[in-house]
């Protein structure tokens, strides 16, 4: 699809063309392994579903256009997709990251590649002059996840990739948060934008599936063989529905914004709430940064409870009855989780509250449900 499409249009058309077989409309749940031959190799480009498959190339188009990128790579998960872009590297590169990350994404970097000799070095990014100090010449991949979690600390993509640019090395930005609505990484000069489309993209809470969007054909062509050759593809199914998750992502985002809005004013005026952390309040100390890159702020935020411990804010959370405990967020139905023992448990204590994510921390995935009903559920959950 053309690029002079906006966004909400792409949502809907970006690579979702009617399907050649039947004129389907909707992109046909292809559930094949293998694809008939009328001589060896005479096919119309599929042979084999690791490699391709028509339900999960539509998906991969669809990325590809919401991300303003040329080619998209869908994985069965969002840490197949990260383990992709770490497949590039060898024995001895160095890897520099932001310092508050997906605990995941931490545990697939310092427990699985620094066992097969890539240094990681975590930083905080607010101030990128602390990015080109820690580069040296086994450098080769700057990894930045922005606004990240949970402490909603924006990053200056287009600042970081001034640097990245200028060392040559390749900048891949986690965009989970944010999803493409809000912003789009590859149009501030990053060269990889991954997805955990099990979040926002997807939106539903019904399917785990990972993406990969570049420009550079050849990058293209590297991550597709480390796809096909290490094989952590998704499903049809998986494919269809993350398709039909597109479709509505604009407009499930523009509710996000306007709950995460409602909510986080919500927290800030309440007495018993020492501090939220949302990059819409023009306090935050990335706000303008946040305001240049974002669309809008998104529904994610997390906040402390006054004088609280470990237990005191899990009471909070265990008192919510419209926001659901649970891992994960970017679905419709608003979440409650806590770091500290969730998303964040496989971080050392001392590493974890160096980043600000304490015993006491939040954090919400605020869903499209009525906006008052969420604020009464917190009023009554916080006492
Ligand atoms: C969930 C998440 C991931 C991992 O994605 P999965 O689909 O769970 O494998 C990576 N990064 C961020 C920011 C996430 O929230």
């Amino acid at each position: 699809m053309k690029k002079k499409f906006r966004f909400n249009t792409k949502t809907i058309h970006g690579g979702q063309a009617p399907d050649p077989a039947y004129g389907a409309v909707m992109p046909p749940i292809y559930q094949t392994t293998t694809y008939a031959q009328t001589t060896p190799g005479g096919h119309q480009g599929f042979e084999y579903s690791r490699t391709h498959n028509p339900t999960r190339q539509a998906l991969e188009k669809a990325l590809a256009s919401i991300e303003n990128g040329k080619h998209g790579l869908a994985f069965g998960s969002g840490l197949a997709a990260i383990d992709a872009v770490l497949k590039l590297l060898k024995p001895g590169d160095e890897v520099i990251s932001t310092n508050d990350l997906y605990g995941g994404s931490y545990r697939l970097f310092t427990n699985i590649f620094e066992g097969f000799g890539i240094k990681f070095h975590f930083v905080g990014m607010d101030n990128v002059q602390r990015v080109e100090n820690s580069i040296n010449t086994n450098t080769r991949l700057v990894w930045v996840e922005t606004p990240t979690n949970p402490m909603m600390n924006v990053i200056d993509i287009k600042a970081v990739a001034q640097i990245t640019q200028k060392h040559n090395l390749i900048l891949a930005v986690d965009n989970t948060f944010a999803s493409p609505y809000l912003q789009q990484p590859l149009d501030f000069g990053a060269d990889i934008v991954m997805h955990s489309a099990t979040k926002y993209i997807g939106g539903h809470s019904d399917v785990v599936l990972g993406a990969l969007i570049v420009n550079d054909a050849d990058l293209a062509k590297r991550l597709s063989f480390i796809q096909n050759a290490s094989g952590a593809i998704c499903g049809p199914m998986d494919s269809f529905l993350t398709l039909r998750g597109i479709k509505t992502l604009h407009v499930r985002m523009q509710r996000h914004s306007e709950n995460g809005r409602a909510v986080a004013e919500y927290l800030n005026q309440h007495p018993k709430i020492e501090k939220v952390y949302w990059p819409g309040f023009e306090n935050h100390p990335n706000h303008k940064v946040a305001k240049a890159q974002m669309k809008d702020f998104g529904g994610m935020l997390s906040f402390a409870p006054k004088g609280a411990d470990f237990n005191a804010a899990i009471k909070i959370i265990e008192n919510l009855k419209v926001f659901t405990l649970a891992e994960s967020l970017g679905g419709v139905e608003s979440l409650a989780g806590h770091p500290a023992s969730m998303t964040h448990a496989s971080i050392p204590k001392v590493e974890r509250e160096k980043s600000g994510v304490v015993d006491s921390l939040i954090r919400l995935s605020v869903g499209i449900e009525d906006a008052q009903d969420l604020i009464d559920d917190l009023e009554q959950a916080i006492g």
